[in-house]
This record gives structure tokens, C-alpha cells and sequence, in this order.
């Protein structure tokens, strides 16, 4: 029986630059994503916060994809706002600027009625929040948790002690090396398991994603695309598409964490075909099936 995904993280306007364009206020941020990308597969609880300046159409999309708000707080002042640029082949991005605002102040409180959830996405956001937001949950629940190298860089303890307590952490290929001190990912990926999560998938853009856990390692390869628009996202779409897989199935054992690892992966080739979690929210279900059938192509011999 699907169950509902609990999302937190940021809600954020972001300003992208890529070769081709330059866009501003775009509908970005970690959570936006994951509950986007979620949405199609499970019900989503979403926890944020949002400013007075946040576009009401933003708001009317997300309910529209039956994104539930009662956990968005709405307080005085800016929205989160992040920027950056891309290297032409996309093969990087630096960030110009992250403004906190509305973030500065934020105390995430849980529902009650979110509370018994028993599938937990914490999304890119400070890791001190990440663990008020464990504290409040009741019950056990399958948490899995997504991080970024400024809070390796500036939050080591937290970060550390979040990492602990969760069950599936989710980084990429360069923060797993930085995070571990260690120079490959597979030792990488085995050093974060010592430090308590039990599975550890670790995303390599368009080279796939790799699942560690105590079985043999899977691979999820990323879809070949001619043409990428903006990869803003394209890490928190294939953690929501993943997410919200495995809360439909109502289980997250290793047979639907990898399911959900390769329809994450579809979610993110859609994501990467446009700006913002607004154009992902126009994906449909039969394209994201064909988009799963050619990614196992990928891998079969038959
Ligand atoms: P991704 O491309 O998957 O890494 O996600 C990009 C999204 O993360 C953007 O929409 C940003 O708004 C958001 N983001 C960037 N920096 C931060 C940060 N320091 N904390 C939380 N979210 C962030």
C-alpha cells in the first residue's frame, strides 16, 4: 500500500546560467524537487519554509501535484535564494551566491499528523535541522538523507551526528571522497557504513549511481541525452523519484531501493530537459515508464 514520503529541505528561487541562457526566480531548492519528483509515485508531506516574496503560482503548482503545505511555513522576509553558473559542458557549477534569508530563523516543526510517517527524505539543508527534524518524528521510520559539501566544509559534528542516525544516506561521487578522506568511492562508501547508515548510494551524474550496502553493490546508469537544458536538480529529482517509489511500495527493502534507484534515474533525465521544478512538475508517467524501460535496455544483454 503507497505510503506518504515526509519531505524537508529548502524551498528556494534560484538565478541559473548556463551557455545558452540566463534565468531568474526560477522554482528551485532541494525539497521542491524531491517532493516533485516524489509526487507521482506517493502522497508528500512537504516541511519548509517560504517568504512573504514567494509567487502564489509556486504555491498552486505544488498543491496542484497534491503536495501537501500544512508543514510550509510562510514568515516575514526573503525567500532562500541560491545562484550559479554552469560550465559550458555542464560538467561543473560554481555557486555565485546563497542568500538564507527566511532559513536564518527557521525551526522546522513537524505536524502531528506527519509525524508517524514512516518514509523521511531530509533534503539538502543544514544538518542541524535535518536532526530537530529526526527528534520530532515518532515511531520508526526509513530515513534517508541528502547533504553538500559547504556542510562538510563548515558543519563537520553535526553532519557526522546526523549521518548516524540515518538509514540511507545519498551524496555524490566528489562529497563522498571529501566527507571519508578516502581517494575511491567504493572505499568512500564503505567508510560512510562505519559511520552508521546501512546503505549509501552514491550519485555520479551522467555516469549512473551506485547503491553500497551489505549485499553486492547495483548500478543505476544515468540515460544518455543529446541535449541538457539546465541540471539544476537533477540530484534531488533521482532522490525523489527513488523515495517516492519506495513509499508506494510501502517497503524499503533492497528489491525497491534499486527499483526506485532506476525510476530516480528516469525523473532526472526529465529534469535536466528544462529550468526549474516547475517543468519537471510537467512530466508524465507514461514517459517516465518508457524512460525505465530504455535504462534497463542499457544494461541487458538481451
Ligand atoms: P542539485 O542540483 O540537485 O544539487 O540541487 C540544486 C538545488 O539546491 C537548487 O534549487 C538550490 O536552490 C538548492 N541549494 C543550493 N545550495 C543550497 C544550500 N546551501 N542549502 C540548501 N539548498 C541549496
Amino acid at each position: 500500500m503507497s505510503e506518504k514520503l515526509l519531505v524537508v529541505g529548502s524551498i528556494a528561487l534560484d538565478d541559473l546560467q548556463t551557455s545558452k541562457e540566463k534565468r531568474k526566480d526560477v522554482l528551485g531548492g532541494a525539497a521542491t524537487y524531491i517532493s516533485v519528483a516524489a509526487s507521482r509515485f506517493c502522497p508528500v508531506n512537504l516541511v519548509g519554509v517560504i517568504g512573504d516574496d514567494f509567487p502564489e503560482e509556486h504555491v498552486d503548482l505544488l498543491e496542484s501535484r497534491k503536495v501537501d503545505l500544512a508543514g510550509v511555513e510562510k514568515a516575514k522576509g526573503k525567500t532562500f535564494r541560491w545562484s550559479g553558473v554552469y560550465a559550458d559542458d555542464f560538467s561543473s557549477r560554481e555557486t555565485l551566491d546563497t542568500q538564507l534569508g527566511v532559513f536564518e530563523t527557521f525551526s522546522p516543526k513537524i505536524p502531528e499528523a506527519y509525524r508517524k510517517n514512516r518514509f523521511v527524505m531530509l533534503g539538502n539543508i543544514h544538518p542541524g535541522l535535518q536532526l530537530k527534524v529526526l527528534e520530532e518524528l515518532l515511531g520508526s521510520a526509513f530515513v534517508a538523507a541528502d547533504t553538500m559539501n559547504l556542510w562538510i566544509d563548515t558543519t563537520p559534528a553535526e553532519l557526522n551526528e546526523l549521518i548516524s542516525k540515518v538509514d540511507l544516506l545519498v551524496l555524490n561521487d566528489e562529497e563522498s571522497v571529501q566527507l571519508t578522506g578516502e581517494q575511491s568511492v567504493i572505499r568512500a562508501a564503505a567508510a560512510i557504513r562505519e559511520m552508521g547508515p546501512k546503505m549509501v548510494v552514491v550519485k555520479r551524474g551522467e555516469h549512473g549511481a551506485w547503491l553500497f550496502s551489505d549485499v553486492e553493490p547495483f548500478f543505476a546508469p544515468a540515460l544518455p541525452l543529446e541535449q541538457i537544458v539546465d541540471p539544476t536538480g537533477a540530484g534531488d529529482s533521482f532522490a525523489g523519484g527513488m523515495m517516492g517509489y519506495i513509499a508506494s511500495q510501502g517497503i524499503a527493502d533492497i528489491d525497491a531501493i534499486k527499483k526506485g534507484m532506476i525510476y530516480g534515474a528516469a525523473v532526472a533525465s526529465h529534469a535536466v530537459e528544462g529550468f526549474g521544478a516547475d517543468y519537471l512538475a510537467g512530466f508524465r508517467m507514461s514517459d517516465i515508464e518508457k524512460r525505465v524501460d530504455r535504462l534497463q535496455r542499457l544494461v541487458s544483454l538481451n
